[in-house]
């Protein structure tokens, strides 16, 4: 048994049998960062000998009985733009490149509750703004699959962690895709929740109204699970929304027969690679045998999902990052003459290319003459949007698009062209303009051996359905038996 290759609920069965020990576990996931996170650049920041010395005092106070509980001493890794009470929280900029979080987030404190142990904070594009982490001040993260490769972005550290084993899960935070699309990449499991499962007090903001924080795992009872430790309404997070608690591990029931699959015809045309479009009609073609039916449809208000967004996330954007200022937070230049030239200069210094690419166009799209023709444009549409969408689901239990248009692209090759790299969430930004859930698996292998990812996207809060349709995939195709990340060089 090779540890670091076991999901999340595998390790529970083994810890449950004395056939591993917390410190074991832990041990072997060491060892592993220490080889291969040299190779990946997966991480900004480790703490690997305080992991270690909680893994013995958690196994110490097990073996005591003074801590219960299935996700004892268990590792993960979190996105750096996560808050983490005495560590760093970076978000991937030199402007916070030096800032101590203050508190935990609230998705922190759950995990902190259950003696999850956390190995470090995981590279990202800065403040999530992104599709391949190359944006990101620090480093660039390796596809494990091929290392010349992009992880995706912007949680592409976590995704390339999973896949690469340097931890067992992780989490990520999605705003157009950014769960999604790496785990897609990467060929791993990533679901973003439904706008308000998640607390996002903790989690940096970026486009406020679209952000959510979300698993990502090596496979989708993985996902379920770490579902269950992070949804619930929480008081310091008003978008949060009071919704009965569920168990998506019940939901797991590996059947989707006479499940009505919508596909919608626009999410297969133009733009979308070849070799990704086979990929995805075998999928189908997997869920007809499952016994699910199978039905294309027109979701034609899609084709206006990406302009929208980008109008949406850039002006909220804009507004939120307005308080990294060179006085509250992070970053401030070391010269300077006036309260003007700190603001100025720090925010110049500290903060980089795209970040400032969707400031400028964040503020451009909210001034008073372009208000109406722009942002409240987008919020029409938005609404149109999440309109055709809760039509579909009159009709379909979920809906099955690519994840992303490409398989990993090389690193360099979309970063000098902002629009090629923003179509990279051309079949994501919908579900979070909607505020829906969706869950991309790994279905399968370009001609180069890169996975391609399958998106089911659910009604609101039917995370339940997504997964059980996931899961019955999973255990049909068997991705992770079939196909392992190789490390190209
Ligand atoms: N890639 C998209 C963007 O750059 C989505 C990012 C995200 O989901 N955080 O905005």
């Amino acid at each position: 048994m090779n540890i670091i290759d076991l999901t999340v609920h595998e390790l529970q069965e083994k810890l449950k049998n004395n056939e591993v020990t917390i410190t074991e576990i832990m041990d072997a996931y060491i060892n592993r960062i220490n080889e291969k996170e040299p190779e990946v650049e997966a991480f900004i920041t480790t703490y690997l000998e305080e992991a270690k010395a909680k893994a013995r005092d958690v196994e110490d106070k097990v073996k005591s009985g003074e801590i219960t509980g299935d996700f004892a001493g268990i590792p993960i890794g979190i996105k750096d733009n996560i808050c983490m009470k005495g560590t760093k929280t970076t978000c991937a900029s030199k402007m916070l490149e030096n800032f101590v979080a203050p508190y935990d987030a609230s998705v922190i404190e759950k995990l902190k509750d259950e003696n999850l142990i956390s190995l470090g904070k995981l590279n990202m594009d800065e403040f999530a703004m992104g599709s391949s982490t190359e944006n990101s001040y620090f480093k660039k993260t390796k596809n494990p699959w091929d290392l010349n490769k992009v992880p995706g972005g912007s949680s592409g550290g976590s995704a390339a962690a999973v896949a690469a084993n340097l931890v067992p899960w992780a989490l990520g935070s999605d705003t157009g895709g950014s769960i999604r699309q790496p785990a897609s990449l990467c060929g791993v499991v990533g679901l973003k929740p439904t706008y308000g499962l998640v607390s996002r007090y903790g989690l940096v903001a970026f486009a406020s109204s679209l952000d959510q924080i979300g698993p990502i795992t090596k496979d989708v009872k993985d996902s379920a699970i770490l579902l269950n430790l992070i949804a619930g309404k929480d008081e310091k997070d008003t978008t949060s929304e009071e919704v009965p608690k569920k168990d998506y591990v019940k939901a797991l029931k590996n059947d989707v027969k006479g499940m009505k699959i919508g596909v919608p015809k626009e999410f297969f045309g133009e733009g979308i690679n070849k070799e990704v479009k086979e990929q995805l009609e075998k999928a189908i073609q997997t869920y007809k045998e499952l016994g699910a039916e199978i039905e294309e449809f027109s979701l034609d208000i899609a084709q206006y999902a990406l302009a929208t967004y980008y109008i949406i996330a850039c002006a909220e954007a804009s507004s939120n990052l307005g308080r990294f200022d060179g006085i509250r937070y992070g970053y401030r230049t070391p010269e300077y003459t006036n309260l003007k030239d700190i603001y100025k200069k720090s925010r110049s210094e500290g903060l980089g290319d795209e970040v400032k690419r969707r400031i400028i166009l964040g503020t451009y799209v909210l001034s008073s003459g372009y208000y109406d023709a722009y942002y409240k444009k987008a919020q029409k549409v938005r609404t149109l949007v999440s309109n055709e969408f809760s039509k579909a689901f009159e009709k379909y239990d979920i809906i099955l698009t690519p994840t992303a248009p490409t398989t990993a692209f090389k690193i360099g090759e979309k970063s000098s062209n902002p629009l090629e790299m923003y179509l990279a969430d051309i079949c994501t930004v919908s579900v979070n303009i909607a505020g829906l859930p969706g869950i991309s698996i790994p279905c399968g292998v370009d001609n180069e051996g890169m996975p391609v990812g399958l998106q089911l996207i659910g009604n609101k809060f039917k995370e339940e359905t997504i997964l059980n349709a996931a899961y019955a995939f999973e255990q049909k195709v068997k991705f992770r038996e079939m196909y392992k990340p190789e490390f190209k060089k």
